[in-house]
């Protein structure tokens, strides 16, 4: 059983591993970016409630995030397994989703944590582009899309999230270090951390994760 968290600041790759990630193991990939996103296209309740933090590169407030997680994760396809990606980012969502889970017999299998400095975060999430349909990543000059402009996946449009601009991007890293760096300390004193280095080319840091994975599973 894989229920995997994907750790790391924003631009760390969890986005990039987490497709590749699917593509081998065929677990539910939960993105709480992704789907407060679609809920702000959508214009839905949650949309109109998260759309200011998302643009000022804030966090969601814990209870209103843990909420649809707890819900995500109590579907069927779910029971078998599971990627979390940009989820939990709070010591508060931490300990909610431990307690949710520990109700249910279930547990947290491996927290997958990806590590890259700074200064290559900042390059990387402004050279970011995502396709709009299915939310593939791509990076102006690190992974480029075969036809510009054009997701290689499904063909859907490719463009720059918003908060990708660099004012906010720095933003958001002062929030991973405030908030979200103390579940390195969390998850290592649980026994449930390993660490990768996310500066490795995509596939190695990929390689790496599956041999840590397989050794785990047997
Ligand atoms: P990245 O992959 O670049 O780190 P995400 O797509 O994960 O960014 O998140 C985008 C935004 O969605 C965050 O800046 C935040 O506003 C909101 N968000 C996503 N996940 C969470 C979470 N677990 N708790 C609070 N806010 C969240
Ligand atoms: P996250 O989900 O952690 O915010 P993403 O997976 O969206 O991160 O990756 C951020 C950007 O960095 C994307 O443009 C992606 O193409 C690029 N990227 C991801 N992993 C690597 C890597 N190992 N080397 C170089 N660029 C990468
Ligand atoms: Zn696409």
């Amino acid at each position: 059983m894989i229920n995997m968290i994907l750790l790391g600041p924003p631009g760390a790759g969890k986005g990039t591993q987490a497709e590749l990630l699917v593509d081998r193991y065929h677990l539910p990939h939960i993105s709480t970016g992704d789907i407060f996103r679609a809920a702000v296209k959508e214009g839905s309740p949650l949309g109109q409630k998260a759309k200011a933090f998302l643009d000022a590169g804030k966090l969601v407030p814990d209870d209103i995030v843990v909420g649809i997680v707890k819900e995500r994760l109590n579907q069927p396809d779910c029971q078998e397994g599971f990627i979390l990606d940009g989820f939990p980012r709070t010591i508060p969502q931490a300990e909610m989703l431990d307690r949710y889970l520990a109700g249910a017999d279930r547990q947290i299998t491996a927290v997958i944590n990806i590590d890259v400095d700074f200064e290559v975060l900042i390059r990387r999430l402004t050279g970011r582009r995502v396709c709009r349909n299915c939310q593939a990543v791509y990076h102006i000059v690190n992974k480029p899309s075969q036809k510009s402009g054009v997701c290689d996946h499904c063909g859907g449009e490719i463009y720059q999230r918003q908060d990708d601009a660099e004012e906010t991007v720095r933003k958001r890293l002062e929030v991973y270090r405030d908030q979200t760096a103390p579940l390195i300390a969390y998850y290592r004193e649980r026994g449930k951390l390993k660490t990768f280095n996310g500066e490795e080319p995509i596939q190695v840091v990929f390689d790496q994760i599956c041999l840590a994975l397989e050794e785990q599973n047997g």
